[in-house]
C-alpha cells in the first residue's frame, strides 16, 4: 500500500505547505483588519481542505486498491491525518477569533478618564425674566394674566379705547397695516376689552405682551417692544387703589423704600389720567450716585415709569360695563426702557440682536 500511503503523505505535505503562514501565529502588533483577513483566508482553507471533496476525503477512495489485510491501518492513517488537518485549522481560527474580539472590546472601551463634553445650557431671555418677575408681583396681588392677538382691528385699537376716526392719538401710535384693514396692535390695552367682554366685571387682570410702533430703530426705539398693562375694574374703585397698587408693586419689585410720584396727563381711555414714576433704585431718590450725577435718573432721583388713570366711562360703556355703577383703574409701562435702566445698557436694540455673548450675561 505503499502508493497510496505515499498520495496521503503528498496531501498531507501539500496542506502543510499552504497552511504554514499560520501554523505559527503571531498576532501582537498586527492590526484589525489585517488578522480579520487571515481569518477570511483560513475559514477559505478550510472549505477546501476539510469535508467530503476535500483532498483529503479523496484518498479513502483508495481503500479499495489497497490489501484486505491492510485496510483497515490505511483507514485510520487518512482518518488521523485529517483530523491533523482539522485541529490545525481549528486551532488558527480560534486564536484569530479570539484576537478579534479582544480588539473590538477594547476599541469600544469607555474610558471614562476623557474629560466629558458639557452640553450648552440655554436661559430664558433677559426680557422674558424681568416678566416674569413682574408676573409673579401681580399674581400674588390677587391678579390674573391675560393673553391676547398681537394682530388687531381698527376697533379693539383704536374705537374701544376710545380713539375715534381722526383723533390725534391715532397719528402718534401708527402701527404697520395688514392689507384687509388689520393691524398689529400698538398698545396691550387692546385686552383690556377683550378681557372684559369675555370675563365680564368685576375684573383684575395684567397683560404682558408685544406691541408695534412705525419707529425707525435707534438707541432708544426699537419698533416691537413689550409692554405689562393692568386693569382692575370693580365697585368703589377710585385713584387712591390705583396709587396703591403701583406703590406696592414697585416696592416689592426695587425694595422697601422705594416711593411712587403721579402726574396729571392725558390718554384717551382714562379720564383723569396720570404719569407715574418711582424713586430711583440706584440713588434712593437723592440723584447722586457716588459722588456723581445718578445715571439711571439723570440726577433727578425719579425714574419714569408709565401711563396709567381711571377707565373712560366711554371704555366701559363700549364694553357694556355701566359706569355709574362700576370704575376701574388702569397702567401701562414698557419692559424694554426698565431693563435698560436696571442693568445700565445704553442701547435697546442690544437686547434684540440675538448676541449669546451678550445675552449670557442677563441669568
Ligand atoms: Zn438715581
Amino acid at each position: 500500500m505503499s502508493e497510496e500511503r505515499d498520495r496521503v503523505e503528498a496531501v498531507r505535505t501539500a496542506f502543510v505547505n499552504e497552511f504554514a503562514s499560520y501554523a505559527d501565529l503571531s498576532l501582537n502588533g498586527q492590526s484589525l483588519d489585517a488578522v480579520e483577513a487571515s481569518l477570511r483566508e483560513v475559514a477559505d482553507l478550510k472549505v477546501r481542505h476539510t469535508g467530503k471533496k476535500s483532498a483529503i476525503a479523496e484518498t479513502m477512495k483508495l481503500v479499495g486498491r489497497v490489501a484486505p489485510e491492510e485496510r483497515a491501518e490505511f483507514g485510520q492513517l487518512v482518518q488521523s491525518v485529517q483530523k491533523e488537518i482539522e485541529a490545525s485549522i481549528d486551532s488558527a481560527e480560534a486564536q484569530l477569533k479570539e484576537f478579534i474580539s479582544n480588539a473590538k472590546i477594547e476599541r469600544e472601551r469607555l474610558d471614562v478618564t476623557i474629560p466629558g463634553r458639557r452640553t450648552r445650557e440655554g436661559h430664558l431671555h433677559l426680557i422674558t425674566i424681568l416678566r416674569q418677575k413682574i408676573e409673579d408681583i401681580f399674581v400674588s396681588m390677587g391678579y390674573a394674566i391675560e393673553d391676547d392677538r398681537e394682530i388687531e382691528t381698527d376697533y379693539y385699537n383704536f374705537d374701544a379705547l376710545n380713539i375715534p376716526e381722526g383723533h390725534p392719538a391715532r397719528e402718534s401710535q401708527d402701527t404697520f397695516y395688514t392689507t384687509d384693514g388689520f393691524a398689529l396692535r400698538s398698545q396691550t390695552s387692546t385686552v383690556q376689552i377683550r378681557a372684559m367682554e369675555r370675563r365680564g366685571v368685576p375684573i383684575r387682570i395684567i397683560a404682558p405682551g408685544k406691541v408695534f410702533r412705525r419707529d425707525t430703530p435707534d438707541m432708544t426705539h426699537v419698533p416691537m417692544f413689550h409692554q405689562i398693562e393692568g386693569l382692575c375694574v370693580d365697585k368703589g374703585i377710585t385713584m387712591a387703589h390705583l396709587k396703591g397698587t403701583i406703590n406696592e408693586w414697585v416696592k416689592r419689585m426695587f425694595g422697601e423704600d422705594t416711593i411712587t410720584r403721579m402726574r396729571p396727563s392725558y390718554f384717551p381711555f382714562t379720564e383723569p389720567s396720570a404719569e407715574f414714576d418711582y424713586s430711583c433704585f440706584k440713588c434712593h431718590g437723592s440723584g447722586q450716585y457716588e459722588g456723581d450725577r445718578c445715571r439711571p435718573c439723570k440726577g433727578s432721583g425719579w425714574i419714569e415709569l408709565g401711563g396709567s388713570g381711571m377707565v373712560h366711562p366711554n371704555v366701559l360703556k363700549g364694553v357694556g360695563v355701566d359706569p355709574t355703577v362700576y370704575s376701574g383703574f388702569a397702567f401701562g409701562f414698557g419692559l424694554e426702557r426698565m431693563c435698560a435702566l436696571m442693568y445700565s445698557l445704553d442701547d435697546i436694540r442690544l437686547m434684540f440682536d440675538n448676541d449669546v455673548r451678550f445675552l449670557e450675561q442677563f441669568r
